[in-house]
């Protein structure tokens, strides 16, 4: 039986999980890629823009055709001579002394170097009226001039939000290696659990860890492939949970099962079968254990809804993230709305709210059953493990949920 620091016991969690994270590539298809990490850096095979196109609806001319209009101010009329919509296909080249009429991504033709925008233009179905000069270049999208062919698109390691897809879409790109999720499997144990497709019978509860750790997970960018509970508190049939686990997943998260009643199987299997059973100088959260079944790191919460979400939180959260290019869960520093008081030589985790005016009040009570006051809290103030007391207007460190 160890005691442990959250520091020393999030060390040992990340020793154990570290060597199981997939190191692996999966090739996915852009509609498929949102939230996923890139393995390498991804190069454009495409200058883009693709072709030098106009930037507004206007017309295509050749610069120094206006030079009257830059000189003596005096418009100048040129006849036209077609159109170019944004469409496929290559139009004929422009002769100076004419304008082509343009619209917005549509292709310049060679010899153009201009476009006016139709603002600056009075225009017959003939001819175009010029009143304000432009320089060459002006209002043209060069080829190439947002990103050349192999130019860095994007860098290795960086979680895909839309914005990156679209500039990969823009390349042409269809499909890209991205690293493997971590895969996790979730076992809930208790004999009193029911799912919530059925109504608890008397003495059943719904089994909430499941789903919460399978949120959590998922929201760290980790791929649950199942959640499942064995139906009895017999350490075989949380072995047989483990069997099935071990063959889906890089690491398995279990909830409840390892405090000092009876009933304990997630204990008395770890006791017998190499597992580390302990406790944490932590609230909520104390009892904790860990294993490794069949070469899959097994991280052991207890049952507790509030107890298991936090420790996840705190031990596994953290590393999911960082596998999946997150960035870690925001700490700040706020202030106190009220007193409170935290047990010496614990660390305290209580759930909590900011106020609009930035400080942070403490929502529900203590107990690690209150499911509803976590659901009611967005962030978690922590307390020192040296703290026993805070007054209203103390600054107390928070991280958000
Ligand atoms: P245990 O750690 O198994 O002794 O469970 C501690 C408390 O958490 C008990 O009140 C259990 O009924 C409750 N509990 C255990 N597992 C779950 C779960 N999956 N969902 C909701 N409550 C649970
Ligand atoms: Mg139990």
């Amino acid at each position: 039986m160890f005691h442990r620091s959250v520091e020393e016991h999030a060390a040992h969690v990340r020793a154990l999980i570290a060597p199981a994270l997939p190191t692996g590539v999966d090739t996915v298809a852009l509609g498929a890629a949102l939230g996923r990490v890139t393995a390498a850096a991804i190069h454009s095979p495409v200058d883009l823009p693709l072709f030098r196109n106009s930037q507004m609806d206007g017309f295509a001319v050749v610069a120094a055709d206006l030079a009257t209009v830059l000189v003596t101010g005096a418009p100048v009329t040129l006849p036209i001579v077609g159109e170019v919509a944004a469409q496929p296909g290559t139009p004929p080249p422009l002769v100076s002394g004419t304008a082509v009429r343009i619209m917005t991504g549509a292709v310049l033709p060679e010899g153009a170097d201009a476009v006016v925008p139709v603002e600056d233009t009075t225009a017959t179905t003939d001819t175009v009226t010029i009143t304000r000069a432009r320089a060459r270049g002006e209002y043209v999208r060069d080829r190439g001039s947002d990103l050349r062919a192999g130019d860095p698109l994007l860098p290795a390691g960086l979680r895909l939000a839309s914005r990156h897809l679209a500039a990969l879409a823009a390349a042409g790109i269809e499909e890209i290696e991205v690293r493997r999720r971590v895969r996790i499997v979730v076992i809930s144990t208790g004999a009193e659990l029911a799912p919530t497709w059925r109504k608890a019978g008397p003495g059943e509860i719904y089994d909430s860890n499941g789903t919460a750790l399978t949120a959590a997970a998922t929201a760290c960018g980790a791929e649950v492939t199942f959640a499942m509970h064995p139906v009895e508190d017999a350490v075989s049939q949380f072995r047989g949970s483990l069997l099935v686990g071990a063959t889906h997943a890089d690491l398995i998260l279990t909830s409840g099962g390892i405090s000092m009643g009876a009933y304990e199987v997630v204990r008395e299997f770890w006791r017998a079968n190499g597992g580390e059973v302990g406790h944490i100088a932590m609230q909520p959260g104390g009892p904790q254990a860990t294993g490794v079944f069949n070469g899959v790191p097994v991280i052991s919460f207890p049952g507790n809804p509030v107890s298991t979400q936090l420790s996840f939180e705190v031990f596994v959260a953290p590393i999911l993230r960082e596998a999946a290019g997150l960035p870690p869960a925001r700490r700040e520093v706020r202030t106190l709305v009220a007193d409170l008081r935290s047990a010496a030589g614990t660390r305290q985790f209580l759930r909590g709210r900011a106020l609009p005016d930035g400080r942070v009040e403490v929502v529900g009570g203590p107990s690690s059953h209150l499911v509803a006051g976590l659901a009611a809290s967005d962030l978690l103030l922590d307390i020192g493990e040296n703290v026993t007391e805070l007054k209203a207007g103390d600054p107390v460190e928070t991280i958000d949920l």
